[in-house]
């Protein structure tokens, strides 16, 4: 607790210092841009910052190398990937491995499916706790129920939205095999924090690394620093195929038990050996995949550059607090370009109304997740099944739901605003200018927000 209440009372003493040398230089030489930002709010007739009609770059990418592979697949005949050891699946778990660094990859037809493999793989299942955030994908939780094992949700580092290793670590029981950290947004979570705390108590890593393709944390890939890394390649992610997902990893024996997991339980061998749903992914998965590749870190490289130059002309502004990122983090997917409203900056408006005023300017920001995992009905729904209760203590069931608070990440979800960065971040340096002009267009307009 006290550790916690220590980073947090750093990181908010840093980020207002920063906040008012920033306000500083604001009021000596203005926002860059501020002729831009002046004049009346769009939602009260005044002119929008931009066009409705301007379009943001498309998402997701295509090309015609993608269009030619497709066609190229359909041709051949070679839809899955039993047919043949060199189509595009075994492929593209070549060159997705090389990308990442790794040694192995399995791909498979999801995100959910990669994790509920890694967690299958490690033979975790029921009586067995798997620690994870509420702040999430339902995937990944999911991964763990699946498995009929319990997801033990802690509570976030509110400044980062990422999973917070104190609260992981207090979250520890004599039933915890592992720890599933989210890299949410695509920015790295705690995950050096977080692997000394699974060495101490000998448990597992997961890296939930679905959005974070390609950031670097520490000198290496995230997805490729704990022993199983897992990604999706959903037609929303930063590298996509509509439904797809992979696994990363450099120990042979566990990959290997991976692939025979994804593979309805049946080994390179050919004998069917374990528990294991089908979930391999398909031909016509890695066939778009494949030719994106070739592009994927100059359009990485793109997001970078843009959500730095983003930040620098948001620094000035005290109501929005762009995702703090931990030490060691080189650079991040950009999957989303996330920001809290601090609603006390904003002469206590309602994050609402800011992001109505936004939508007239011409940008729509979304808040994201509406509420953790911890609020939804899957919590009851499994502390009244028949299952859980045969594999959990009625004892274990009452401290899971007396424990199931995450004041952080109640907190997160109705601070967040976000921007849906996979196509936009791809802009130019003047959509980056409309998105900075718009949200400090509405700050300079904050006592107008109450009567909108
Ligand atoms: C998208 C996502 C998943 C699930 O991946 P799917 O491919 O949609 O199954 C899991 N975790 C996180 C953090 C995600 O963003």
């Amino acid at each position: 607790m006290k550790r916690r209440d220590l980073t947090r009372r750093q990181f908010i003493a840093a980020a207002s210092a920063s906040s008012i040398a920033a306000v500083a230089s604001a009021s000596l030489t203005g926002y860059a841009g501020l002729t831009r930002t002046a004049g009346t709010l769009a939602v009260l007739g005044g002119e929008p910052v931009r066009n409705k009609n301007k379009p943001w770059p498309a998402w997701p990418y295509v090309d015609e190398r993608i269009v030619d592979s497709v066609v190229k697949t359909t041709r051949s005949g070679i839809w899955c990937r039993i047919q043949s050891a060199s189509g595009a699946v075994a492929a593209f778990e070549k060159e997705y491995a090389k990308l990442m660094g790794a040694r192995f990859c399995v791909a498979t037809g999801s995100g959910t499916q990669a994790l509920h493999t890694c967690v299958e793989a490690l033979g975790i299942g029921p009586g067995d706790e798997v620690i994870t955030t509420p702040y999430t994908d339902p995937g990944t939780i999911q991964a763990i129920l699946s498995a009929r094992a319990l997801p033990v949700l802690a509570d976030l580092d509110p400044a980062s939205y990422q999973l917070d290793p104190d609260d992981a670590e207090r979250r520890i029981t004599e039933n915890t095999r592992a720890i599933m950290p989210v890299h949410m947004m695509g920015q790295p979570c705690h995950l050096e924090r977080i692997m000394a705390i699974a060495r101490k108590h000998n448990l597992a890593v997961i890296e939930d690394a679905a959005q974070a393709h390609l950031s670097e944390y520490q000198g290496k890939k995230l997805g490729t620093i704990a022993p199983l890394g897992c990604f999706s390649f959903q037609a929303s992610k930063t590298i996509a195929c509509g439904e797809g997902g992979a696994i990363v990893g450099d120990d042979e024996a566990l990959m290997d038990k991976c692939y025979t997991v994804h593979n309805h339980g049946t080994s390179r061998r050919g004998r069917t050996e374990v528990i294991g749903p089908k979930y391999r992914m398909n031909e016509f998965q890695a066939a778009v995949l494949l030719p994106q590749l070739l592009g994927a870190q100059e359009r990485f490289q793109r997001r970078n550059e843009n959500a730095a130059y983003l930040t620098s002309r948001l620094k000035g502004c005290p109501g929005i607090l762009p995702q703090k990122l931990y030490q060691g983090t080189a650079s991040g997917s950009f999957y989303i370009y996330a920001m809290s409203y601090k609603k006390e900056q904003w002469n206590g408006a309602d994050r609402s109304a800011f992001l109505k005023a936004l939508e007239a300017e011409g940008l729509s920001l979304s808040p994201y997740i509406g509420h953790g995992l911890h609020r939804e009905p899957w919590v009851e729904n499994i502390l009244r099944s028949k299952v859980y209760q045969k594999m959990f203590s009625p004892r274990r069931l009452r401290q899971y739901r007396d424990e199931l608070n995450c004041p952080n990440c109640d907190r997160v979800c109705q601070e967040m605003a976000m921007v849906w960065a996979s196509g936009p971040l791809l802009g130019t340096r003047s959509d980056m200018d409309d998105i900075a002009d718009a949200i400090l267009k509405v700050y300079e307009n904050r006592d107008r927000l109450g009567s909108i």
